[in-house]
């Protein structure tokens, strides 16, 4: 994500701050003072936030370190001001997987909660009229902090067992209907789900507080984008990536000039393009560098070509190379057999290859 800040790494996964977390920081200072709070309320109130946000960092370690065992890697987090968001490169398909990765989150506020709730100062509470309560639990204090702290982590616990997809108690959901139906429908009826109660919060944050527009925002779009991934993985599953490459490609010679390319660029739909030598591949010409050197007509691609690519076997699952060029934001590959280029695929390709099944399977 843009604008994120880079606080270290732990357990080697990136952990991130997205600028927008300083809203939070902004808001809670804002309401300190608007109630009346002093220069030393708004600092605690500051350092409240900063424990809460280390609660949701612990909260993610429970995704990650139990995708982990699964097989499942995460590169980074990002902490933005509605919580944190674990980037996985993949989800297991695997429903009891899914279920117990999406438990892990929540089950590590209980934990933490639990653990609070032996340092609790219950004798600051117990026996105290109501307004005592008033005066001692209006503002974050060092003496009311793990109380503050234990009904976060129990807020954090409850609110995200909602089940609203693709929000942790939606993926449970969504597990344990796709334990018993097609993963397929059991992702479309949470993202169903997820979207009335997306509609809810948006009316909850007009009428009191603008985070759940933002919550309901991130609902509904990872909701209805989940889905349609999921969709067009059941349409390819199963087919190879030979079914739906390119085959009538043009090959480039390292000598070729950008002049040549942008001859081809604007003579066919061609945008990305390999280059042989003496019948091996030895680089990828993309799109982007073709343009950004377009002025330069007699530079050879050799010099901007990319050598650091990957080739994709004819006989490879085509859902491996979709999720591939979803996480690794590469578009377009050379396709090999036998170590002999056959062709290329690109997400374009796929894209119209998962159009013509849709429609086969729809007529
Ligand atoms: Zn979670």
């Amino acid at each position: 994500m843009k604008g994120s800040l880079f606080l270290g790494r732990v357990f080697n996964v990136a952990i991130k701050v997205h600028w927008t977390f300083l809203l939070i920081i902004a808001w809670v200072s804002f309401l300190e003072l608007k109630r009346g709070g002093n220069v030393q309320n708004v600092l605690m109130s500051i350092f409240f936030v900063l424990l809460v946000f280390i609660c949701v960092v612990l909260h993610e370690f429970g995704h990650i370190l139990t995708a982990r065992k699964f097989g499942v890697s995460t590169k980074k987090i990002t902490l933005l001001p509605i919580g944190g968001i674990a980037s996985m490169d993949t989800i297991p398909e695997n429903p009891k997987e899914e279920l117990l990765i999406s438990l892990a989150g929540p089950a590590v506020n209980i934990v933490i909660a639990l653990l609070l709730v032996l340092f609790i100062p219950f004798e600051l509470l117990v026996g105290q009229n109501s307004s005592y309560m008033d005066s001692n639990l209006s503002h974050v204090t060092i003496e009311n902090l793990v109380l503050y702290l234990f009904s976060t982590n129990v807020i954090l616990a409850l609110f995200n067992f909602i089940p609203a997809f693709p929000m942790d108690g939606g993926r449970i959901f969504r597990a344990l209907l796709a334990l018993r139906m097609d993963r397929v429908k059991a992702t479309s009826i949470a993202t169903g789900l997820g979207e009335i109660i997306a509609f809810v919060f948006l009316l909850i944050g007009a009428l009191y507080n603008p985070f759940l527009i933002l919550i309901a925002l991130f609902i509904y779009f990872g909701a209805t984008s989940e889905n349609k991934m999921v969709q067009q993985l059941a349409l390819i599953k199963g087919h190879s990536v030979k079914e739906a490459m390119l085959t009538k490609i043009t090959v480039l010679k390292p000598d070729n000039t950008i002049g040549d390319v942008i001859d081809i660029l604007l003579k066919s739909t061609e945008k990305n393009f390999i280059v042989v030598e003496d019948s091996k591949i030895i680089g990828i010409l993309h799109h982007q560098d073709i343009l950004s050197k377009s002025k330069n007509k007699d530079l050879r691609i050799k010099d901007i070509m990319d050598i650091s690519f990957a080739s994709i076997d004819a006989a490879e699952e085509l859902k491996e190379v979709f999720v591939l060029m979803n996480t690794k934001k590469k578009d377009f590959f050379a396709v090999t057999s036998n170590n002999e280029l056959v062709g290329a695929i690109d997400l374009p390709n796929i894209s119209e290859f998962i159009l013509i099944q849709s429609n086969l399977i729809t007529r």
